[in-house]
């Protein structure tokens, strides 16, 4: 489908349009000064000058806290069941929508995750492009994960080029053909920077835990976690069961969980496998660097820049990556 031009006058209508399809949410500062991702409902206006949102999309896909399965005496585990209304995702930036490329591969794999599935689906992505500042690493962040959206909006002078990245989008592009031009802008080489072209998956080497850079990072770390809560692709949970006063029923509920805590190591027995701080930040390195499981040599880091932001000990491990890596790539 060729490139079509959107007027910024019309970027209204286009999102009047998209509540039509569903839900629509985009970037919203807030009165505390603070930018989310929060619903767009007529009259709010999203944020298209804010570089990252406080909490990264994963919220829509994987809740917070959310009950995974019912069990009752009757009927054993069942799954809830939730009502999925198709929603909009608007303004979403490169490093974003590598994110949800990322948590795709986790929970979409062999044993697609059933809540997570039925919400990808009714999620139609509308990404935007950005300029990156100080700490944005998407443009030096090699990654074979690929910014996939359904409409993706370059800006332009006076406007954006939109162009589809599915049969959604073609859809989408249809429908609101009335405010589009036809246009031959290309879309910048550069403008979803790594993501654009999927790279050959690499491994950086271990990390020496006697590396006396290592341990110095690791020592400044505060175990907050607040790194891991902001990042789009830490996606680790905790698996609890409640059960009723009734005696015979229960709900087994999944809720974020943090490789920073020194609970999420813990398991029967009183055994830890990462029992100190430095183990822990070790783990941490690894999951964004190098990849682990199933995804071994998938860098999980979409170089939002996120974590640096967050971090109350201004610590960043971007650095060292690059210094195993043998200097910045
Ligand atoms: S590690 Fe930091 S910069 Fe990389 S994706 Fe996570 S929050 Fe963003
Ligand atoms: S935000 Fe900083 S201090 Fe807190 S856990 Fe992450 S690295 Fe450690």
């Amino acid at each position: 489908m060729a490139a079509t031009f959107i007027a910024t006058h019309n970027l209204e209508i286009l999102l009047d349009h998209l509540r039509q399809h569903g839900d629509l949410y985009g970037p919203v500062r807030g009165d505390d000064g603070a930018v989310r991702f929060a619903p767009l409902l007529p009259g709010t206006a999203p944020d298209l000058a804010a570089l990252r949102t406080l909490l990264p999309a994963k919220k829509y896909l994987l809740h917070p806290c959310e009950t995974i399965l019912n069990f009752t005496a009757d009927a054993g585990y069942q799954l809830p069941i939730e009502v999925v209304s198709p929603s909009i995702l608007f303004g979403l930036h490169p490093c974003d929508l590598a994110g949800i490329s990322y948590l795709d591969q986790l929970f979409l794999g062999d044993e697609p995750d059933p809540l997570y599935a039925a919400r990808r689906s009714s999620l139609t992505l509308i990404g935007i492009s950005c300029t990156p500042d100080d700490y944005c690493t998407c443009y030096r962040t090699p990654s074979p994960l690929a910014a996939q959206s359904d409409l993706f909006l370059q800006s332009v002078d006076g406007g954006f080029v939109v162009t589809s990245g599915s049969p959604r989008g073609d859809e989408l592009v249809e429908s609101v053909k009335n405010i589009l031009v036809e246009c031959d802008l290309s879309v910048p080489e550069d403008t979803r920077r790594f993501f654009c072209a999927p790279l050959s998956q690499r491994h950086l080497p271990e990390t020496d835990e006697t590396d006396p850079e290592w341990q110095e990072l690791a020592d400044g770390c505060l175990g907050c976690g607040a790194c891991s809560v902001c990042c789009p692709t830490c996606a680790c949970f905790d698996v609890l069961e409640f059960g009723g006063l009734d005696d015979v029923s229960a709900l087994r509920v999944r809720r974020w969980d943090n490789c920073l805590f020194k609970s999420h190591s813990q398991v029967a027995g009183g055994v830890s496998f990462c029992k100190d701080r430095a183990e822990r930040f070790r783990y941490r390195y690894r999951h964004k660097y190098r990849g682990f499981g199933a995804l071994e040599g998938v860098p999980a880091c979409v170089g939002c820049g996120r974590c640096r932001v967050v971090c109350p000990a201004g610590l960043d491990l971007r650095p060292l990556a690059e210094r195993l890596d043998g200097g910045a790539p």
